[in-house]
C-alpha cells in the first residue's frame, strides 16, 4: 500500500497550493482529484493577481504541473471512505487510510481536506442553464462582466438584500424577486428604495432564455420582467462527507455549512486540516490558495515537531 506524510483529497486552488509548499518541504504528497472545481463552469477566473480572467482549467493545469515538477503525485480520482489508523500514536505512523474511486486503497500521517463546496442552486428552470455565464452568485467574479446590464436578484436567503446592494453598486438597473427569501432587513430595504431598486414580490416560476442568453424573470403568476443577467445565492454547503465519517462536527452560517477551522487550517479532529472552500463559504480562488499554502506550512511544521520530538525521545538512554 501506498504511504504518504500527506494525502490532500481536492485538487483545487487549496489542494494544489497546499501541495507545492508541502513538496518544496521535501513531503511525500498525494493529491487525490475529481476534477470538478466549483468554478469550471466560467469563462475566466478574476480577481486572480497575475493572472486575471484566466481559464479556471488552465490556472488549475498550471498548478498541476507546478506541484508535480516538485515531487507531488496526484491521482485522478474520488476518496470515497476514510480510515482514522491509531489515533493515539503520537509519531510518525500512518494515521489515515482512503480508498479511492480507482480501487487502490492509501495511507497517510496528515489529512488535509481541500474538497470545496456544492452549490445547491434554486429549483427554477433556466438557472442551471446560464450557472457560470449569466446567472451569476458572486459580484465580485462576475459582476463587472454584467455592470450596467438590466439584472434581476432572485432572493433565495437572508443574503438577498446584501448582494442587491453590491449589485446596485455596479448598475442602475437591478430588481430584486423577493421569491422565497424571509423578509428584507428594514435597512436594506430603505437602502434599495432610496437606491431606486424595484422589489417585486411572488414566487419566480422560470428564467425565460433565447438564444443570447437568459431574456426574463417569469412569475409565477405570468408576469414577465425583462433582464439581461440574473442573480442567485445558492446555499453552500462543504463537500465534508469525509471530515463527518471521521466524527468531525460542521458548522453553519447564513451561507450554509463548513467545517470550522483554526487560522491556520486546523480542525477538532486530530490530523485533519481544511482549507480553501470546504472550511470558508467565502473566499475565491486566491484567498482558497492562500489558506492551502496556510495549511500546507502547518502540517510541514507539526511534522517536523513530532519527529524531533521523537529523535529526542530516541536519544535519550532509557532511565534505570
Ligand atoms: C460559477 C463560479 C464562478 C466563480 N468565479 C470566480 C472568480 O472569477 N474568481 C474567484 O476568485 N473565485 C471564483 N469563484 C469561486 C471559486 O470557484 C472558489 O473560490 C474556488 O474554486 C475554491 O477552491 P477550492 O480549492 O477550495 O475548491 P474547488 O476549486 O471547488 O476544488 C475542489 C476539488 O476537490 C475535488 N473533490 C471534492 N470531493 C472529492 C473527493 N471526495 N475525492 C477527490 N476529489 C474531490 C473536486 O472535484 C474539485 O476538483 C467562482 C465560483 C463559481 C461557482
Amino acid at each position: 500500500m501506498n504511504s504518504y506524510d500527506v494525502l490532500i483529497v481536492g485538487g483545487g486552488s487549496a489542494g494544489l497550493a497546499a501541495a507545492v509548499v508541502l513538496a518544496r518541504s521535501l513531503r511525500s504528497v498525494l493529491v487525490i482529484d475529481a476534477g470538478s472545481p466549483r468554478n469550471a463552469p466560467a469563462d475566466g477566473a478574476h480577481n486572480v493577481l497575475g493572472h486575471e480572467g484566466i481559464s479556471p482549467l488552465d490556472l488549475l493545469a498550471t498548478g498541476r504541473t507546478e506541484a508535480l515538477s516538485y515531487g507531488a503525485e496526484i491521482r485522478s480520482a474520488d476518496a470515497v471512505a476514510v480510515r482514522g489508523l491509531d489515533a493515539s500514536d503520537p509519531g510518525g505512523e500512518d494515521r489515515f487510510e482512503l480508498d479511492l474511486s480507482d480501487g487502490t486503497t492509501v495511507r497517510g500521517r496528515r489529512l488535509l481536506l481541500t474538497t470545496g463546496l456544492t452549490d445547491v442552486l434554486p429549483d427554477i428552470p433556466g438557472v442551471r442553464e446560464g450557472w457560470g455565464h449569466d446567472v451569476l452568485h458572486c459580484p465580485y467574479c462576475h459582476g463587472w462582466e454584467v455592470r450596467g446590464r438590466r439584472i434581476g436578484v432572485i432572493g433565495t436567503g437572508p443574503m438577498a438584500g446584501h448582494v442587491t446592494l453590491l449589485l446596485r453598486n455596479l448598475s442602475d438597473r437591478v430588481t430584486l424577486f423577493a421569491h422565497a427569501m424571509p423578509p428584507l432587513d428594514p435597512q436594506d430595504r430603505a437602502r434599495l428604495d432610496a437606491l431606486g431598486v424595484e422589489v417585486v414580490d411572488g414566487p419566480v416560476r422560470e428564467l425565460a432564455r433565447a438564444e443570447g442568453g437568459v431574456r426574463a424573470v417569469v412569475l409565477a403568476d405570468g408576469r414577465e420582467f425583462p433582464v439581461e443577467a440574473v442573480a442567485v445565492a445558492p446555499r453552500l454547503v462543504a463537500n465534508a462527507d469525509l471530515y463527518t465519517a471521521l466524527g468531525g462536527t460542521l458548522a453553519e452560517n447564513p451561507m450554509g455549512v463548513y467545517i470550522p477551522v483554526d487560522p491556520m487550517g486546523r480542525t477538532e479532529v486530530a490530523g485533519v486540516w481544511a482549507a480553501g472552500n470546504v472550511a470558508d463559504l467565502s473566499s475565491m480562488v486566491v484567498a482558497s490558495a492562500a489558506a492551502g499554502v496556510m495549511a500546507g506550512a502547518q502540517i510541514n511544521a507539526e511534522l517536523v515537531r513530532v519527529d524531533a520530538d521523537l529523535a529526542v525521545e530516541r536519544a535519550v538512554p532509557a532511565a534505570g
